[in-house]
């Protein structure tokens, strides 16, 4: 039986700089509503489950195009894909020990980005 750790409720937030992680099980699929992706994992600080969506708001491109170049693979693709071009951040959804009212995610603070 594997054990997995449990989200650490009781860590206390903190915006820390996780830098660039190997977290293959991170994983992105577009949104329900068609107009972003949105990439969920585990956050490697707090080990709570974290979704973030990313959204798409580049005028004359339209989304189609992007994602068929996501599905694609293309090599010639310019745009970086938000799993590995953007900094996530924790948004576990718990309020973590004297995390900021003003927090822009609820979760422990920490942001990473994504080794490609
Ligand atoms: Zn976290
Ligand atoms: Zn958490």
């Amino acid at each position: 039986m594997t054990q997995q750790q449990p989200h650490d409720h009781d860590k206390p937030y903190s915006e820390e700089d996780l830098g660039e992680l190997d977290a293959p099980a991170f994983t992105q699929r577009p949104s329900p509503d068609g107009g972003g992706l949105t990439v969920t994992g585990t956050c490697p600080r707090c080990r709570g489950r974290t979704e973030t969506e990313f959204r798409r708001g580049l005028p004359g491109t339209g989304s189609k195009g992007l994602f068929d170049r996501l599905t694609r693979r293309s090599p010639s693709v310019t745009e970086p894909e938000p799993l590995i071009g953007e900094v996530h951040f924790c948004a576990c959804g718990h309020a973590h020990p004297q995390m900021p009212t003003d927090a822009l995610f609820i979760g422990c603070g920490a942001s990473w980005r994504i080794r490609p």
